[in-house]
């Protein structure tokens, strides 16, 4: 996971920021998933489903945004999955696009206002149904977004009259009041009607008609701090240390346990990863390839041998990419213009 985000990072040493940070999250109501439950089922109990559908449904969305180039030609890609604790799969996607998008385009490809029905019904059903923060703060105080009394996604946001880009950080979207022209929508939740206005997650509306899920799309060109975002789309599923106790075992029994105990460290996989990686589905993709290259002192290579081979490989020490660039170099003049 680490390694992944020093490859990112190369990336941004190449190419710059990237310009689209796109969460793609799985739609358990797709009807490729519904169709495909026997009588009885709910999606919960076919995590198999739930992973090869997504798989596609990523595949599809790739090549959509890479090859069908919809957001323009793409130079460079890589995702990464994750579970969280609800269990479905998402992806994060950073896209390098050649020609960046430019601060006055960025309204053309994200949108955080709800579309007007008798514009777009289907893109206005999609938005209602998947891109609502749901409402948290005083009415919901148990919401998941909730962190010491406070929405951590930072919701409901300000209303703003056009989109803004500031000098860090993603930009300040268009959210505009009812007053101003912007929209609202009732939406039904257990515990009455709630009117939702500046409460959209940023989207795309070709990616959200098209793939009918939650799938958040941020400029992130303007984001300084990109080796926060290279990390948290590399971060992996959450991790926890846990141990198992008797339930007998008094307190000051427990506070005596060895330390080997106390930092071992443990993980779960929810069942949705479980299935996804019986599967061998990868977690990771990108392009293009980053390699990466030894560095070492002079014979201080890693050597791996075994009983039958310990004599061979010390007399015949195995090359690294380091060594194999020194001889080249010895040879080739334009081997000898590189940096390694
Ligand atoms: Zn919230």
């Amino acid at each position: 996971m680490q390694e992944y985000a020093q490859d990112a990072m190369s990336y941004v040493r190449h190419y710059g920021r990237p310009d689209l940070f796109i969460t793609f999250t799985c739609n358990p109501a797709w009807d490729e998933i519904e169709q495909l439950l026997l009588p009885g089922q709910s999606h919960v109990d076919r995590h198999d489903i739930i992973a090869r559908v997504f798989r596609q449904k990523l595949k599809s969305l790739m090549d959509y945004i890479v090859k069908h180039e919809v957001f323009g030609y793409v130079r460079c890609w890589m995702y990464s999955l994750d579970w969280q604790k609800r269990g479905l799969p998402h992806a994060h996607i950073l896209i390098w696009l050649y020609d960046k998008i430019t601060s006055d385009e960025i309204d053309d490809v994200i949108c955080a206002e709800i579309p007007r029905a008798d514009v777009d019904k289907d893109l206005h059903t999609v938005v209602i149904k998947n891109m609502i923060h749901r409402p948290c703060g005083i009415p919901n105080p148990n919401s998941p977004c909730m962190v010491d009394g406070k929405c951590s996604k930072q919701y409901p946001r300000a209303f703003a009259a056009d989109t803004v880009t500031g000098d860090d950080g993603y930009p300040l979207y268009r959210r505009r009041s009812t007053e101003n022209g912007g929209n609202s929508a009732t939406i039904h939740m257990q515990n009455g009607d709630i009117d939702v206005d500046n409460r959209v997650v940023p989207y795309s509306s070709l990616l959200s008609k098209t793939y009918k899920a939650h799938v958040n799309v941020e400029y992130c060109n303007s984001v300084k701090s990109i080796k926060y975002i290279c990390k948290y789309v590399n971060k992996g599923s959450d991790m926890a240390v846990f141990s198992v106790q008797s339930e007998n075992s008094d307190r000051n029994a427990a506070r005596d346990i060895d330390e080997i105990a106390q930092y071992q460290a443990g993980r779960y996989i929810s069942s949705n990863e479980a299935a996804w990686r019986i599967f061998s589905f990868p977690m990771h993709k990108r392009n293009p390839a980053v390699v990466h290259l030894a560095v070492h002192l002079e014979n201080g290579q890693r050597v791996y041998f075994t009983d039958s081979n310990v004599q061979q490989r010390a007399l015949n020490t195995p090359g690294t990419t380091l060594t194999a660039f020194s001889t080249l170099s010895q040879e080739d003049a334009f081997a000898r213009t590189l940096m390694y």
